[in-house]
């Protein structure tokens, strides 16, 4: 059965001297394994048309359980081809790339999923303020997946979340930090600072305290839906560290996935811009 999809290549490797493997997110039919043969030959068709992060335009042979499907035409939609010399883009493009190739299943189309990868590689080859634009994907990612922290109420009485009463690092110097609210990753949402310490003992090992600051950063990204609306704030070093690391802990506990990727992207976006 011939297919036909838009799909972005999430990794390329060597099968041959000529021909190569690609992974793909297509938008109808999930993530999907393809070989195009003669890939590298001089006069193939396929030259400039197929590389890391495209936007393809592919007709394939789907052979359902019989290893990989060929690829018989591949038109190249968006080659971003700032990523190409933007080396802190496209570390965060590779980052995007690995995390959604290892969450999603085979052949489960997910086109949600397919426009927001979409989206933040058209984002990544163009735009500057990387750091922000990657905690707004990664929170939209959860969303996509149906994981989305929850944010506005507390996890345990259900009581609106006021930002004024998480966790204040004044108190924490002050020797009361059991007034603290939590923010549970195990259990995706924060604890209010009454039901904090009692559920002290069963979240000691899988919750932290968050400030009100990076509360309200995460609920305004979780509500914004334009990378323009995350453009709009700007975070400290240690904001930006304590999200990298808040975030971390949720999507390595939920998505089941250790990403040394992330970890790449996040150091090279802080590398110095020149020598
Ligand atoms: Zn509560």
């Amino acid at each position: 059965m011939i297919i036909k999809s838009e799909a972005i290549a999430l990794k390329i490797t060597p099968f041959s001297e000529t021909s190569r493997v690609v992974l793909w997110l297509t938008r109808d039919h999930g993530k999907i394994a393809t070989i195009i043969k003669g890939a590298q030959r001089r006069r193939s068709p396929f030259v400039g048309q197929v590389d890391l992060f495209y936007t393809c335009e592919l007709l394939f042979y789907l052979r359902l359980f019989r290893g990989l499907h060929i690829v018989k035409e591949c038109f190249c939609l968006k080659p971003r081809e700032p990523m190409r010399s933007r080396w802190r883009a496209a570390a965060c493009a590779s980052y995007f790339a690995d995390l959604v190739g290892r969450i999603s299943p085979r052949y489960a189309p997910h086109p949600e999923l397919f426009r927001l990868l979409d989206m933040a590689l058209d984002y990544f080859a163009e735009q500057a303020a990387l750091e922000l634009g990657l905690f707004w994907f990664e929170l939209k990612l959860m969303k996509a997946m149906g994981l989305a922290p929850q944010l506005k109420e507390c996890l345990r009485c259900h009581r609106p979340l006021q930002e004024t009463e998480t966790f204040s690092t004044e108190r924490a110097s002050a020797g009361k930090a059991r007034e603290a609210a939590v923010f549970s990753w195990a259990r995706g949402g924060v604890l209010c600072q009454v039901c904090a310490p009692l559920s002290r003992a069963a979240e000691a090992e899988r919750a932290t305290p968050i400030t009100p600051d990076i509360l309200a950063l995460l609920r305004f990204w979780q509500a914004s839906r334009s990378w323009r609306s995350a453009l709009r704030l700007s975070c400290t070093p240690r904001q930006t560290r304590e999200l990298e690391r808040i975030l971390g802990l949720f999507l390595q506990h939920h998505l089941e996935v250790s990403a040394p990727a992330r970890a790449m992207a996040f150091t090279a976006l802080r590398m110095p811009l020149s020598p």
